[in-house]
């Protein structure tokens, strides 16, 4: 999918490197006897959740619309795991991904609605494809809430769950994104805040994690159209540059450590809450004055 066969395999060498520090060896019991069901999980953000689930004793079913990849990913996590096809903007599709979970599992625990896309179309706002606003929004914000419904189907009659969503530092600032994509997000924050509210009274809790920018296939596609010809590595040496801590960069892992935080009992008294991992970025402008010395 990458724009030429050279940034395709520096690409894939990329993603293979940071893909496996979210799937470290490091093992725990926080998640022992719990069932999992994440979209999106075939590859990035929900691939390194995945594993770090299963890690942690959990079950996992991997849903993701694409269904070579999402095999091949739930045979190289093991037997904790197993795949479904589902394309979120389908609700029969999202409906059979929880039943699949119940039947196999008998219960469901954890619903994270990560599944979600990028959009390419014209950045402003005078020139926005609509056509292309709605088919972000169907998978990045219907998506979203056709999962929360469905865990919620199940979830309510056990009287506890838990309920998280990959927003974006982009649903946060404006600026960082294309309005499509950053509006998808801000819709995410706001459905966590609205669905908690609900939620709360059957012990059900509902969080989401905003991840800063990470050199994922979804971040990759974007950035080679953008910065056409460029190669691969130095637009995933851009994007890590762009953080604001020094000596660090975002990986799938954190979101990864993120997620395990939210869904075990560390978080037990968390919800409605948007768990940000930007390593500050969001949270302060620097300072455009010169420092006293360099007045001197
Ligand atoms: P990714 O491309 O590696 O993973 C996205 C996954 O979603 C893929 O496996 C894809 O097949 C699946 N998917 C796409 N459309 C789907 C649909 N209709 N139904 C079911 N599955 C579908 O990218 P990622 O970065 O791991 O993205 C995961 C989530 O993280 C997305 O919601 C994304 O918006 C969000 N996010 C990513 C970053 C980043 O910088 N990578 C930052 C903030 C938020």
């Amino acid at each position: 999918k990458f724009g030429s066969s050279k940034n395709a395999a520096i690409s894939r060498a990329c993603l293979a490197r940071i893909c496996s520090r979210g799937l470290s060896s490091e093992t725990g019991s926080k998640l022992e006897g719990k069932v999992a069901l994440i979209t999106g999980a075939a590859s990035g953000i929900g691939k390194a959740t995945a594993a770090k689930f299963i890690q942690n004793g959990a079950k996992v079913v991997i849903a993701d619309i694409q269904p070579q990849l999402g095999q091949e990913t739930a045979q190289e996590l093991g037997p904790n795991a197993s795949f479904i096809t589902c394309d979120v903007t389908n609700e029969s599709d999202v409906s059979n991904a929880v039943d699949f979970t119940i039947s196999g599992h008998n219960q469901l625990d954890i619903m994270y609605n990560n599944a979600g896309v990028a959009c390419r179309t014209p950045p402003t706002i005078a020139d926005l494809d609509l056509a292309v606003f709605d088919n972000v929004m169907n998978i990045n914000v219907r998506g979203v809430v056709a999962g929360m419904k469905h865990a919620a189907r199940v979830m309510i009659p056990r009287k506890s769950g838990c309920i998280l969503c990959t927003a974006s530092v982009t649903g946060l600032l404006g600026g960082l994104a294309q309005h499509t994509y950053s509006i998808s997000k801000v819709s995410v924050i706001g459905i966590v805040k609205s669905v908690a509210a609900e939620l709360c009274r059957h012990g059900i809790r509902v969080n989401c994690i905003s991840p800063f920018a990470i050199p994922t296939e979804l971040v990759m596609q974007e950035f080679t159209q953008i910065y056409r010809g460029v190669e691969a590595s130095r637009l995933v040496e851009l994007i890590h540059k762009a953080g604001a801590l020094e000596g660090a960069k975002c990986e799938p892992c954190d979101i990864a450590n993120a997620a395990l935080y939210l869904a075990s009992d560390d978080a037990k008294y968390v919800s409605g809450h948007n768990l940000v991992v930007d390593g500050g970025f969001t949270s302060f402008k620097t300072f455009g004055f010169p420092a006293p010395d360099q007045m001197q």
